[in-house]
């Protein structure tokens, strides 16, 4: 049975479902929301509300946007034709940091036959019909290199061996078996400057 009023326990409850948040840190943050102004209460619970609601998925490269197609895809001063594949919205940060002018495709994941996730579940479909209709020169598989990271690097070379366009995967600046979220912007922009054929 909880200790807490009903109210507390619930948004304690909601709270504990975040990553790397425990019940000690669920109290610790519903206790300060609990303490803070009415207006900074509402702010939070109105950013999360508007997350949900104006945010979806670039209906070319699968980032995540507010507009549709997202900034990158429309921007002139980017070079459409060249497209680096991420696994998640947040690996774009650190390609930027190598101060890349291509585009992205994020894929949402990685190949991971181990918790059932294989190329059908990949968003994947919307790069290859790009590529199959010449619209893309090069491909630059930026996957962490983890095991997954790889398999899906390879999967994808694969899939677009048929298709007139250059791929190429970044270099192992990148720690191997690490995230590349992690990366700095120095090994980053080596990791691109060093990308290899595929
Ligand atoms: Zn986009």
């Amino acid at each position: 049975m909880s200790r807490y009023a009903e109210p507390m326990a619930r948004l304690i409850e909601e709270l504990k479902k975040l990553p790397g948040v425990g019940a000690k840190s669920a109290q610790r943050y519903a206790f300060h929301i609990l303490r803070s102004s009415d207006e900074d209460a509402d702010a939070l619970a109105d950013a999360v509300r508007v997350l949900k609601t104006s945010l979806r998925l670039c209906s070319i490269c699968n980032n995540v946007t507010d507009v549709d197609p997202c900034v990158y895809c429309t921007s002139p001063s980017r070079n459409q034709r060249v497209v680096c594949v991420v696994e998640e919205p947040t690996s774009i940060a650190a390609v930027e940091r190598s101060h890349y002018q291509g585009v992205y495709h994020v894929l949402h994941g990685t190949l991971s036959p181990l918790h059932g996730v294989g190329p059908d579940q990949l968003r994947a479909q919307t790069l290859l019909r790009r590529a199959e209709h010449g619209e893309v020169d090069e491909v630059i598989l930026a996957t962490s290199p983890t095991l997954e990271g790889e398999a899906t690097a390879d999967w994808l070379a694969t899939a677009l061996r048929g298709f007139p366009v250059k791929i190429s995967r970044i270099a192992t600046g990148v720690p191997a078996g690490s995230d590349i979220e992690y990366a700095d912007e120095v090994t980053m922009a080596r990791a691109m400057e060093g990308r290899r054929a595929m």
